[in-house]
């Protein structure tokens, strides 16, 4: 056996016959180097009202030296554990057949991804999403396959219908007409998505859901896919969407904020740039609502949002708030 061809040899050999040489850049550790803008204080960022308390327990493991990874995923268990929360997880709405089905994926500063989609009867998506990042080396695993692994590694099977929720999509069942197969708007859907940077800089980012309200049986939205639902790039920001998850999709939203902060925007700017891409792409005026939030790699955020109405809890310098999104159209 002769010598083993290094990837120093090839770059070598490729230079010579006159093909652009280049350097791979080193992955094997990931950039932990703070950025010189940021203060060194984590920051959680999260949707909707139901972001309070998640940040709340997100913020209580990066106070005590956690790491960002492990904020987020405590973090959304909250809203997903939380029965009264009705677009995540135990409590969500069902969809048009009664059945909870549930999207989930995180991220961590290592570029790693895991995600559940067309899950039922789990609790708690998100880990079992991080069970799949960090014990497989799939991404995204759905239905079936995904509860089978969930109770391979010891997650509990439970009915997450509430009665609560039964009583909302009956009553939801009950609009539809016995003449014709229109069907009432499918609504109420409220993600929690979340990123969050830890006192090493580093990013990581959450999304959990139950989904659009009474979807069709087998319907998947933005926030179980990587660069839809959420994304972190550690070495520039992250960032996660809520709303109609066929308009995030279709501009692969958290992606695109996420290079947009790369190209030198602020979160803010990010965050309106992606929303604006959604309404311009929309033939006519978009009756439906989407949303961004983001973070840099400064701590610096951003949120905004097609539609008035968007909140979301943003957990800076030692306070935790719920705020109004910036908003594109007028009414
Ligand atoms: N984006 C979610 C979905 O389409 C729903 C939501 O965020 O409200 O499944």
């Amino acid at each position: 056996m002769g010598k083993k061809f290094t990837r120093r040899d090839f770059i070598k050999a490729t230079a010579v016959a006159g093909v652009a040489a280049y350097t791979l850049r080193d992955l094997s550790s990931f950039n932990t180097m703070a950025s010189p803008g940021f203060s060194g204080e984590p920051v959680v960022i999260s949707t909707w009202e139901h972001g309070m308390a998640a940040n709340e327990a997100a913020m209580k493991v990066l106070s005590s030296g956690g790491s960002s990874l492990d904020a987020v995923e405590k973090g959304v268990n909250v809203s997903e554990s939380d029965p009264e929360v009705m677009s995540v997880g135990y409590g969500g709405r069902p969809d048009e057949n009664g059945t909870v089905t549930l999207d989930a994926s995180i991220m961590g500063p290592d570029g790693n991804a895991g995600a559940v989609a067309f899950l039922q009867n789990i609790k708690n998506p998100i880990s079992v999403a991080r069970k799949v990042m960090e014990e497989t080396d799939h991404v995204m695993l759905v239905g079936e396959g995904a509860l089978r692994f969930a109770k391979a590694h010891g997650f509990k099977e439970e009915d997450l219908l509430t009665d609560k929720a039964r009583e909302t999509w009956l009553r939801w069942k009950q609009g539809m007409s016995d003449d014709d197969d229109w069907l009432p708007p499918r609504e109420d859907h409220d993600t929690i998505g979340m990123v969050a940077i830890d006192a090493e800089g580093n990013l990581s980012g959450a999304c959990t859901t139950s989904g659009l309200a009474y979807k069709i049986h087998g319907r998947v939205g933005d926030s179980p896919l990587i660069g839809a639902g959420m994304y972190v790039d550690n070495e520039v920001g992250a960032a996660a969407a809520t709303g109609k998850g066929e308009e995030v999709i279709k501009v692969c939203g958290s992606f695109l904020v996420v290079e947009n902060m790369r190209h030198g925007m602020s979160p803010q700017e990010a965050c309106e740039e992606a929303v604006e891409r959604i309404i311009k792409r929309h033939k006519g005026k978009p009756d439906f609502q989407d949303a961004f939030i983001a973070l840099n790699k400064k701590g610096e955020y951003g949120a905004a949002a097609i539609q008035q109405g968007f909140q979301y809890a943003l957990y800076f310098k030692g306070e935790n708030t719920l705020n109004n999104g910036n908003f594109l159209m007028e009414e």
